[in-house]
This record gives structure tokens, C-alpha cells and sequence, in this order.
């Protein structure tokens, strides 16, 4: 349900200037398709955006930020809307939708894909695969290019390849005021290195370009194992994967199976030959007795489907990270014993593990950081009701404080809910946020794109 227009000095007039542009394109409260463009992947957000603009392309998205710099307006950006805090949706502002721009251009020759800012993974990937490449990507089908691009990009390539960021090859950016410019290691040197690893504090990507590399023959599912194998399955995992060659992509998970089993649960992705990677996973899936073997020659976008089935859509989300280097055995038994409490069985812990080629990337070279960490620590909290949002909210909060001790410091912005300034600081580094906020201060100097992990320029306090 649409709730009462919000107050915003001159709406009709901004309106009709919209309207003139956008057409049926422009939705305002209690407009058709206004409730569910506004919806996005983490239930918890219900915000109300006064205008939401669905632009089709580059000029639509200048039109729209000439119009909400010209009167003041909050702006928030919508890629994929998969980003847990909810920035893209905005209450009272307006909301730059770009779920419709989906165009895709793939060259197998020159091994590149060019994408508009609202494709998904799964998109991406169908048209990559279909000549046998793909780049790295998210390891769920529906989130998007855009905002996991923008902050790094984790996924099962990334060990092989390098983070999503690492294969951006340029990125077309309207700024504040209103410029397309690209930005590559050739023009705008400086925005590319902030724009891999920024997020969308520096403008708002229309298409990115990135390298795509043959993808082969894959093996890969999920290995399940009981709780009480929890421990030995950890602290194997965390040994096995310290060596594990750059063709594997490791998750563990602590979940809960559809019949409220808790369990742990490897999910393996690994690129090349049945043979080959049985060979590979034969050391960590030694000594223990699973409850189901689910591993299997497949292709590439079925592996990269399996965890919807852990996310469904709509559900509330509260996530916090970190990063770890050695996960030792208190910090396995921590997790163990924390996890057999948690409130909802739709949360779930998982080791998402780092290393390889994204490791070996000079930290300089882009914004990200903690590069060389060996597992980020993602904490999903997802419940069903708002009554229950305190308790699990709480959970995750307990849970991630008592693996603070064990971690390695810094987090990763895009699997954080939370976003004060101090916080936003530690997942950068001193010496990096300085220098995003130099960028800050020269391509939006007011924090016009201030719905993200926000990089504050330095004539606001940060
Ligand atoms: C189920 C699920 C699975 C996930 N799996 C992974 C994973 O495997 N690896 C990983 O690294 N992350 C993963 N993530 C996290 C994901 O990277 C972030 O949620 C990311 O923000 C999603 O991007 P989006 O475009 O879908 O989100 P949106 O919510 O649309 O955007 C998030 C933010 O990015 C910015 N933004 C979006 N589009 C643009 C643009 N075109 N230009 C400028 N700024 C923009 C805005 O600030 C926006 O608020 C997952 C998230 C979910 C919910």
C-alpha cells in the first residue's frame, strides 16, 4: 500500500519536468507498479520514495540526476536491489531504478562483456556461457552487477580470476553534475581505482565493461555434514583450503536443512575435470561421514543457482562480516556453539574463502582492502516477521561480536548492514579512506550519492 505523497518543495512542478522525459516511466505513490518497484531483496525495507524514475538509458540517468541536484533532492540508486542496508531505496527522495537497462554485448574474440547497470548475474553469465566465458561473479543468479562490482566482488572465479573488480576493464559514470565520463586505467585513472572498491559514492555506472575467460568443464555441489562433525569439519576445511589450488571456489556454511536439521555443509566449486577435482577434495572430505554427497560434473550456471535455495527473497536480512586469517579452534567451537542457538532457521554462518589470484593482486592497485585475508566471515540473519526482528537482530549482533576476538579486522562493505562513518573507515583503512575522500571532494564534492557505504568528502566531518 502507497503511503500519503510525501512533502517535497515543488513535487508537481519536478514532476511534470520527469514526466515530460519519462512518461509512464516516472511512478509516484499509488501509481500501478509503484509498490513493487520499490521492493527489493531484504524484506525489512519499506521506505517510500516520493518519485522513482526507471531509466531506460544513459540520458535518462543524466535527466534524473540534473533534476534532483536542480532541486535538492535525497537520491538512491537501484542495481540489482540485492544490497542488505536497503540504500536503494530512499523515503521521500527520488529513486533511480535501473532494473530496465539490461542490454549486454559479449566479444569472445577480444575475451570482453559490456553490461548496463541493471543486469543480474544470472543474465550476464547466460550470455557468456553461451560462448563458453565467463568473468567473476556473484554466486547467486539474481544479485546485481552493479552494486557487487562497485564494492569488490566476491565469488567461486575469484581465486582463479580475480575479484569482479579486478577484471572491470572501464566503467561509464554519470557524475554529480551530471557528466558521463569513463573511467579506465587510460581515462579518469583515478575514479577506475575508486570505482573498484568505492561503491557508489563517486556516481552512478551505467555499463561496465570486464574481462571474461574460458570457463571449461565444472565440478562442484554441496557436501552435508551433522553438527556434531562441526568442529573437525571446520578446522579440516580451514587447513585444507590454506593450500587448495586457485581452480577451487570454497564455501562452508553452518545451516539448517529443510527438516530443521542444523548442519555444516561445504559448497565446492571446482573448475576443470571430474577426475581433477575429486583428486583436489579427497583431503578435506576424508574422515567424516556426510549425510548427503551432492558433488557432480555440472555445468557452471548451476552451481551458481545452488545457494538461492539458502536466500529466499523478500524474507528480513540483518548481516554483519568480518574478516579471519586462521579460524582456530575456539573460534570453530564459538561458531559451533553460538550457531546451535540461532533464533531462525533461515540463518546461516558461512566462511566465504579468500585467497589465489585476488590475493596476489597489489593491494594499491584498487580501493579494496584486506586482500590477503584467508576467509570473510559472513553472519546472514533472516527471519520472517517484524515481531522477531529484536531477537535476531540481537543474534547476529552476539554472534559477530564474539568472533571479533578472532578476527583479522577490517569487514567487507557489501555483505555489512551496518554503516556509521567510523565503520565504513575500518573496512577501507586510514591511508585508502583518506584517499577516497580526496576522490570524494573531486568528482562529488557534496556527497550528492550519499545513500552507500558512505565516503564522506572532507568538508563534512568523517
Ligand atoms: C542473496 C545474496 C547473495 C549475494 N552473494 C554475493 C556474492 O556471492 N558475492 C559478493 O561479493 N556479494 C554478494 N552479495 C552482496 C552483494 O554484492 C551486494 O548486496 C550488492 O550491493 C548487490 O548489488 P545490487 O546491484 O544487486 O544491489 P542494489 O541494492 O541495487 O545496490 C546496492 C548499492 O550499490 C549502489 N549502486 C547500485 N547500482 C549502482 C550503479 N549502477 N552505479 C552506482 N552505484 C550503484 C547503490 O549505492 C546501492 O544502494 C549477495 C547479496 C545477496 C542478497
Amino acid at each position: 500500500m502507497a503511503q500519503a505523497t510525501p512533502l517535497i518543495k515543488d513535487l508537481a512542478k519536478i514532476s511534470e519536468k520527469l514526466r515530460a522525459g519519462f512518461g509512464r516511466d516516472l511512478l509516484r505513490p499509488g501509481d500501478d507498479g509503484y509498490d513493487a518497484a520499490r521492493k527489493i531483496h531484504n524484506g525489512m525495507i519499506d521506505r517510500f520514495p516520493a518519485l522513482i524514475v526507471r531509466c531506460g538509458d544513459a540520458s535518462d540517468v543524466i535527466q534524473a540526476v540534473n533534476v534532483a541536484r536542480e532541486h535538492g533532492l535525497l537520491l538512491s540508486v537501484l542495481g540489482g536491489g540485492h544490497g542488505v542496508t536497503g540504500f536503494a531505496v530512499c523515503d521521500q527522495g527520488l529513486m533511480i531504478d535501473l532494473s530496465r537497462m539490461k542490454a549486454i554485448h559479449v566479444d569472445p574474440t577480444l575475451g570482453t562483456a559490456r553490461a548496463e547497470g541493471g543486469v543480474t548475474w544470472g543474465e550476464l553469465d547466460r550470455e557468456t556461457l553461451a560462448v563458453g566465458m565467463a568473468t567473476t561473479g556473484g554466486i547467486e543468479r539474481t544479485t546485481g552487477i552493479a552494486g557487487l562490482t562497485l564494492a569488490g566482488g566476491y565469488g567461486f572465479l575469484m581465486r582463479k580470476h580475480g575479484l569482479t573488480c579486478d577484471n572491470l576493464i572501464s566503467a561509464d559514470i554519470v557524475t554529480a553534475d551530471g557528466r558521463l565520463l569513463r573511467a579506465s586505467a587510460e581515462e579518469n585513472a583515478d575514479l577506475f581505482w575508486g570505482v573498484r572498491g568505492g561503491g557508489g559514492n563517486f556516481g552512478i555506472v551505467t555499463s561496465f565493461e570486464y574481462r571474461i575467460h574460458e570457463v571449461g568443464p565444472v565440478y562442484g555441489g554441496l557436501v552435508i555434514y551433522p553438527m556434531d562433525q562441526a568442529r573437525e569439519r571446520i578446522r579440516r576445511y580451514d587447513e585444507f583450503v590454506a593450500t587448495a589450488p586457485d581452480n577451487l571456489g570454497p564455501l562452508l556454511i553452518l545451516g539448517t536443512l529443510p527438516d530443521g536439521t542444523r548442519a555444516v555443509i561445504f559448497l565446492l566449486c571446482y573448475f576443470g575435470p571430474a577426475e581433477e577435482g575429486k583428486r583436489c577434495m579427497e583431503p578435506l572430505l576424508s574422515g567424516g561421514t556426510p549425510i548427503a554427497n551432492q558433488l557432480a560434473p555440472m555445468p557452471y550456471e548451476s552451481v551458481q543457482s545452488i545457494v538461492e535455495r539458502f536466500n529466499p527473497r523478500g524474507l528480513r536480512n540483518y548481516w554483519k562480516t568480518s574478516f579471519m586469517d586462521r579460524v582456530v579452534d575456539d573460534a570453530a567451537s564459538v561458531m559451533v556453539e553460538k550457531f546451535q542457538i540461532s533464533p531462525s532457521p533461515y540463518t546461516h554462518v558461512v566462511l566465504y574463502t579468500l585467497g589465489g589470484a585476488m590475493a596476489r593482486v597489489d593491494p594499491d592497485v584498487t580501493a579494496i582492502e584486506n586482500r590477503r585475508a584467508r576467509h570473510a566471515l559472513l553472519t546472514v540473519g533472516m527471519w520472517d516477521g517484524a515481531s522477531a526482528d529484536e531477537t535476531n537482530i540481537g543474534w547476529v549482533r552476539g554472534f559477530a561480536s564474539s568472533m571479533e576476538d578472532f578476527s583479522s579486522g577490517g569487514f567487507y562493505v557489501n555483505f555489512d548492514s551496518d554503516t556509521p562513518v567510523d565503520r565504513v573507515r575500518l573496512a577501507y583503512g586510514a591511508a585508502k579512506y583518506s584517499k577516497l575522500r580526496l576522490l570524494k571532494d573531486k568528482y562529488d564534492p557534496t556527497n550528492f550519492f550519499r545513500l552507500n557505504h558512505n565516503i564522506r568528502p572532507t568538508n563534512e566531518p568523517g
